[in-house]
């Protein structure tokens, strides 16, 4: 079954952010290793994230570990392109083995190692790593009607760029980042409403990512001593008022509403049974964590997540996951917030590859 795969010690599934953070610890270890990624290019999700996206962070925020990210000329925070063009030169620059484009099917145990299936061929490990993040697995809500409607839906990781949508009515759903900033730009060009399942919580003007980051570790550290962390005062999913944003509310542009009951063909019907012609929907509803690949493993709990200490699988030993969210970490899918969550697998792995016999890559 294994006798025309390539042997590796580990193999780090994703060559994202948070691919590339592992795959930084791993050359450090001296491990025979890879990096698997689907992507035809470099820069995971970002390249394919729409013209405006902004980080929420400042540059010197979101560094992964090793090498600083370089300031935004002229200043600000960070756009698409400058954190796709760090994650392409982070790579060259660690001369990580990244392999492309390389999907892992699956994940599957053959004798004292684990065998990923892809579709450029078969690879096995010791230890395997998946760093697959969400993209993949946009998720929308159930609601009814939604076979009928006629309109455009998309999600936003779809999404591109407002003039696609001037002078439409457009449905903007999701209380996040995501729909904050589409809605703060799209209502310049298009009538649009914005469905939140409750009222959004929007931080204050002078609080960004990084002010979220640190309260996020100091309530760690808090937790770790033993001492009461006091009740949150902003979670990472809260709307930071980066500047278009922040325009936006000035210009009263910020009003949400709360859902609908169902979609009819040509838009929607409210709670209070009044109706809006809707030309189209975004959904900036989120994404579940892409881990069906490990679907043979038997290691996906019913929330589609696995059951995880520190990072590393409870049922499968030889399987660590980084970078989907705080149950894999605190901040892990963040760029500022992966590094902790890599390092710390990457030393599990060393450890207890220790005692395993050395294999000559293939
Ligand atoms: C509005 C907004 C603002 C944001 N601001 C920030 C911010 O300020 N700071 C920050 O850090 N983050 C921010 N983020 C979050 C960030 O975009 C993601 O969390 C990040 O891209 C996750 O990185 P990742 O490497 O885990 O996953 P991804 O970037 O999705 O990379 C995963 C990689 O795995 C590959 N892959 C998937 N499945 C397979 C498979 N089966 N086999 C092989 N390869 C596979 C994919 O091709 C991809 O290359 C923001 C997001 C939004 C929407």
């Amino acid at each position: 079954m294994t006798a025309d795969a390539q042997e590796r010690r580990v193999i780090v599934i994703g060559g994202g952010q948070s691919g590339l953070a592992v795959g930084y610890f791993l050359r450090r270890t001296g491990l025979d290793f890879e990096i698997l990624d689907a992507n035809q290019g470099p820069g995971g999700a970002w390249p394919s994230a729409w013209d405006s996206l902004h980080l929420f962070s400042p540059a010197q925020w979101s560094s992964l570990p090793g090498w600083p990210m370089p300031p935004v000329p002229g200043g600000g925070y960070p756009g698409r392109d400058h954190v796709a063009a760090y994650l392409a030169a982070y790579e060259e620059r660690y001369r990580l083995p990244v392999r492309r484009p390389v999907r892992v099917e699956t994940v599957e145990r053959a004798e004292n190692r684990l065998l990923a299936r892809t579709n450029a061929g078969k690879w096995t490990a010791l230890a395997v790593v998946s760093a697959t993040g969400g993209a993949s697995r946009p998720f929308v809500p159930d609601y009814p009607g939604v076979e009928g409607f006629r309109g455009r839906q998309l999600h936003s990781c779809s999404y591109r760029s407002p003039q696609d949508f001037a002078g439409q009515r457009v449905l903007v759903v999701g209380g996040g980042n995501s729909g904050a900033q589409i809605l703060a730009e799209l209502s310049h060009v298009a009538e649009v409403t914005w469905v939140t399942p409750e009222a959004p919580t929007f931080l204050p003007d002078d609080v960004d990512g990084r002010v979220l980051f640190e309260r996020a570790t100091e309530r760690v550290r808090a937790q770790q001593e033993g001492r009461d962390p006091g009740p949150p005062k902003g979670g990472l999913g809260d709307i930071v008022m980066v500047p278009p944003v922040r325009e936006a509310r000035d210009r009263g542009a910020l009003r949400s509403v709360r859902p609908f009951l169902r979609f009819e063909p040509d838009g929607v019907v409210w709670r209070d049974r009044s109706r809006s012609p809707v030309d189209a929907v975004i959904w900036c509803t989120g994404f579940r964590p892409a881990l069906v690949h490990l679907a043979p493993l038997g290691v996906l709990e019913p929330d589609g997540c696995v059951a995880v200490q520190d990072g590393r699988s409870v049922r499968e030993p030889r399987l660590w996951l980084v970078g989907y969210g705080d149950w894999t970490g605190l901040a892990s899918a963040t760029l500022a917030g992966v590094t902790r969550a890599a390092r710390s697998a990457v030393q599990e792995i060393q450890d207890a590859l220790a005692d395993a016999p050395t294999v000559t890559a293939t």
